[in-house]
């Protein structure tokens, strides 16, 4: 019978993304994916720690917290919580410690059961697993201080969050900014959630209470709550006059702050600095909030900013998350690869347009995550859409948002004036070239169609181009929209309006040289005139 026969020597032809997903996991698991290296120290726990917390932990009664499991022969079954089915092909063995699903190939030790059903990092579980299993969590001594120091700087978070927040709704200090808020269509429900604060227009008040309090003013210099006076001693506040949005991270840690000015002091957004606890490339606003309902939906929007992600919320949209105004980092696709392969960008149209000029909407295609872009409309980014045209329209243009390869297409398009057969020979060969990353035959045919018909011009002129282009450019990669072309452009029309008109002729003498020119054949017409 089936059921007899060793699970661990009867494997199921794994499927070759399960493979692909397994290797990449495997590798990164000692790497800086997994958070056990940070600001290049080792914060490896000591040595056969994490072997000790196998030992000790108990596969069978782990899973059964989210699995009912039934006894079969020396092993249990149950349904596979990672796939959906019928009937049981979940199996656990607590001789050898391991699990597997025949159904979807997924399988591992105690560790990456929990990594997998709880989205957690390996040193997340392991922390967890040796909480469960009593084992005391300890470090290496040089990773030890490190620790600490980490400890440390997390309480001193801690209390500049609860005084930001005691600030905003104290009903002397906090007038200001409330009434920002509020005139920013913000209700107290969603300040709290968010545990919104504000910073007083004081130099020292932060400062003060730190004092009061006993912390180390160094700690809060790190943090950057705090900066050095130049040239004498002591700290000022850093976050003055404005409005804080808290940064917590997956575990619900206060890993820094965003402060919005409320009056004229430059940046108009502030952020904490990078330390020990904070590394904005490696963390998305909303995402301790976000990360369930993201994996529930199996999709997750990206926005710009803090206002946007609270607006979302406020109006029952939580499977928002912000990048912080940054363009998006391959670290913070990672991250948000651990809940969902689904992502919509829905930034302001320039910087969703800059973003995808810039390759930066690829890399989300490279870690995996399936992309695609909600186009807004000119000069409205979520929050003012979100409160101006209501929550509806913001749903469909999630539904409609477009595939990376459209949004490109469009984006060529709007960029560039079709005035004569020449332009639109250059806009076919920009879109030609988006196209070629495109691997599989009946997408890349359909595409072929769609730019054949937005172009107006013939299918078959279209395909032709793709074959010259990929002979003439063989395997060699042409950044997408190069500057090149560009200049190029810009080099011929300024030829062009020299050679019919004598005025732009003189004053061009007067300003450039032949030698301008980058393009050969440009240089020597320019030579001529
Ligand atoms: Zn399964």
């Amino acid at each position: 019978m089936f059921w007899m026969l060793d699970p661990w020597v009867q494997k199921s032809p794994r499927r070759r993304s399960d493979e692909v997903q397994r290797r990449q996991e495997n590798r990164g698991l000692w790497t800086v994916d997994y958070g056990l290296f940070k600001e290049g120290v080792k914060v490896l726990p000591r040595d056969n720690l994490i072997e000790e917390i196998g030992q000790r932990s108990d596969l069978v009664s782990l899973i059964s917290e989210y699995v009912p499991l039934k006894k079969a022969g020396k092993n249990y079954k149950g349904l596979c919580p990672f796939h959906s089915e019928r009937t049981p092909s979940f199996i656990v063995s607590p001789e050898k410690q391991l699990w597997h699903c025949f159904g979807c190939g997924a399988g591992g030790n105690v560790f990456s059961f929990l990594m997998k059903i709880e989205n957690l990092s390996f040193l997340e579980a392991a922390k967890a697993l040796a909480q469960r299993a009593g084992v005391k969590w300890q470090s290496t001594p040089q990773s030890k201080g490190q620790d600490e120091l980490r400890e440390r700087l997390f309480k001193v978070n801690d209390f500049a969050l609860s005084y930001f927040h005691d600030n905003l709704f104290n009903l002397k200090r906090g007038k200001l900014a409330l009434s920002y808020l509020k005139e920013r269509g913000l209700d107290k429900k969603v300040m709290e959630e968010f545990k919104l604060g504000f910073a007083l227009p004081e130099w020292d008040s932060l400062l003060k209470e730190a004092q009061k309090k006993g912390f180390l003013l160094s700690d809060l210099e790190k943090l950057g709550l705090l900066s050095a006076r130049s040239g004498q001693e002591g700290y000022y506040d850093n976050f003055r006059h404005r409005v804080i949005f808290p940064i917590l991270d997956t575990q619900e840690r206060v890993v820094g702050f965003g402060g919005r000015s409320l009056g004229q002091e430059e940046p108009k957004y502030l952020n904490s600095r990078e330390s020990l606890v904070f590394n904005k490339s490696r963390s998305l606003f909303g995402l301790n909030l976000a990360k369930q309902e993201i994996s529930k939906q199996g999709l997750a929007i990206i926005v710009e900013g803090y206002m946007d992600v609270i607006a979302a919320f406020q109006f029952g949209k939580t499977n928002v998350v912000a990048s912080m105004g940054t363009s998006l980092t391959p670290e913070q696709a990672r991250l948000l690869s651990r809940y969902t392969n689904s992502v919509v960008i829905a930034y302001d149209p320039d910087l969703a347009g800059r973003m995808a000029s810039k390759r930066g909407l690829d890399l989300l295609s490279s870690a995996n995550l399936k992309v695609k872009v909600a186009v807004l409309p000119e000069g409205k980014d979520p929050d003012e859409l979100i409160r101006e045209s209501g929550v509806k329209l913001w749903e469909e243009l999630v539904k409609d948002a477009k595939s990376l390869i459209d949004y490109k297409i469009d984006l060529i398009l709007s960029h560039q004036e079709i005035k004569d057969v020449e332009d639109k020979a250059q806009v076919a060969e920009e879109i030609v070239r988006v196209l070629e990353g495109i691997k599989n035959p009946v997408v890349l045919d359909g595409y072929l169609k769609l730019a054949a018909q937005r172009l107006q011009v013939d299918e078959s002129a279209i395909r032709s181009l793709k074959a010259q282009l990929k002979i003439s450019y063989g395997k060699k990669v042409r950044k997408f929209a190069s500057p090149i072309s560009g200049q190029k452009k810009i080099e011929r029309e300024m030829l062009h309006l020299m050679v019919e008109n004598k005025a732009a002729l003189e004053a061009a003498k007067m300003e450039i040289l032949p030698s301008d020119f980058t393009d050969p054949t440009f240089r020597e017409i320019a030579e001529v005139l």
